[in-house]
C-alpha cells in the first residue's frame, strides 16, 4: 500500500458484484468495455452518449405503468437528456478549441443536468422487471448488515422515495469509501454532478479550505492547487475504474 490510496478499499468501491445501482458510466471517451457496470447501449458511436433500448416491451409493466407512459418517458424524455448531453459536450469542445471558458459555468450545469438525467434513466429502466425480482444474493447480505433487515431497508427506501421534495429520485447507492449500501434522495438530479461518476481527483473550494491563506481569492488558491495536484493518483484511479492495468 502506498499510503495515499487504500487499494483494497478502492477496489471494493469500483467492484461490480455488490453494486446494483451505482453505475459507473465512465466518460464519453472511456474505452469500450470499460467499467463492467456500464449498461449496454448507453454509449454510442464516436464517443457520443446514446439512449439504450428498454430491456422489455413498452407494455410489459402494465398495469403498473401503461404503454403510453413508458413510450413517452423512454422515447421522448430520456432522449432529450441524451441529446442535451451530447450537445453540451460539443459546446465544451468548441470552448476548448477557442480557448474561451466564459460559458463554462453554464455548460457545467447543463452537463450535470443532462448527464445525471441520462445516467439515472438508464438505471431506472433496469430497476424494473415484469413481475419483480426479490432482493437476494450478496446485496441482501450487505443490506442486512447495514440496515438490520431486508424489510427495514425496503421500508426506508420506500419512505425516502415518497418524501423526496418536489422532483427527484429515490436512490440505493454503494458508497465505496465506507463500503456501505445507502438510501439517498436526489432532489431534481443535477446539483452539479453526474450520478455514477467515479471521482478521480477533487479540489475543495469551500471557503474553509483556503480562507486563512487566501481570504476571498479563490482563483489564487485554485492556481496553487494546480501546482500541487497529484495526477499520478488520478491516473491510478482511472486505471482501476476502467479496469485497465
Ligand atoms: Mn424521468
Amino acid at each position: 500500500m502506498d499510503g495515499s490510496l487504500d487499494r483494497r478499499g478502492f477496489l471494493r468501491g469500483v467492484g461490480v458484484g455488490t453494486v446494483a445501482t451505482a453505475v459507473g458510466m465512465g466518460t464519453a471517451c472511456a474505452a469500450p468495455g470499460a467499467g463492467a457496470i456500464t449498461i449496454a447501449g448507453a454509449t454510442g458511436e464516436g464517443g457520443q452518449y446514446a439512449r439504450p433500448p428498454l430491456p422489455y416491451a413498452e407494455d410489459a409493466l402494465e398495469p403498473f405503468l401503461g404503454r403510453q407512459t413508458l413510450a413517452l418517458h423512454h422515447g421522448k424524455h430520456h432522449q432529450g437528456y441524451v441529446n442535451g448531453l451530447n450537445a453540451t459536450l460539443e459546446k465544451l469542445a468548441e470552448a476548448r478549441r477557442a480557448g474561451d471558458y466564459g460559458a463554462v459555468k453554464d455548460l457545467s450545469r447543463d452537463l450535470a443536468f443532462h448527464g445525471s438525467g441520462h445516467v439515472l434513466h438508464t438505471i431506472y429502466w433496469h430497476s424494473m422487471i415484469p413481475g419483480g425480482a426479490p432482493l437476494g444474493g450478496k446485496l441482501a447480505g450487505a443490506v442486512k448488515e447495514d440496515f438490520g433487515s431486508v424489510d427495514a431497508f425496503l421500508a426506508q427506501f420506500a419512505a425516502a422515495t415518497k418524501s423526496v421534495e418536489a422532483s427527484g429520485w429515490g436512490v440505493v447507492a454503494y458508497e465505496p469509501i465506507g463500503g456501505k449500501v445507502l438510501v439517498l434522495q436526489a432532489e431534481k438530479h443535477q446539483n452539479l454532478t453526474i450520478w455514477g461518476a467515479v471521482p478521480l481527483l477533487v479540489c475543495d473550494v469551500w471557503e474553509h479550505a483556503y480562507y486563512l491563506d487566501y481570504q476571498n481569492r479563490r482563483g489564487d488558491y485554485v492556481n496553487g492547487f494546480m501546482g500541487v495536484a497529484n495526477w499520478d493518483f488520478a491516473n491510478r484511479r482511472y486505471l482501476e475504474a476502467t479496469r485497465q492495468s
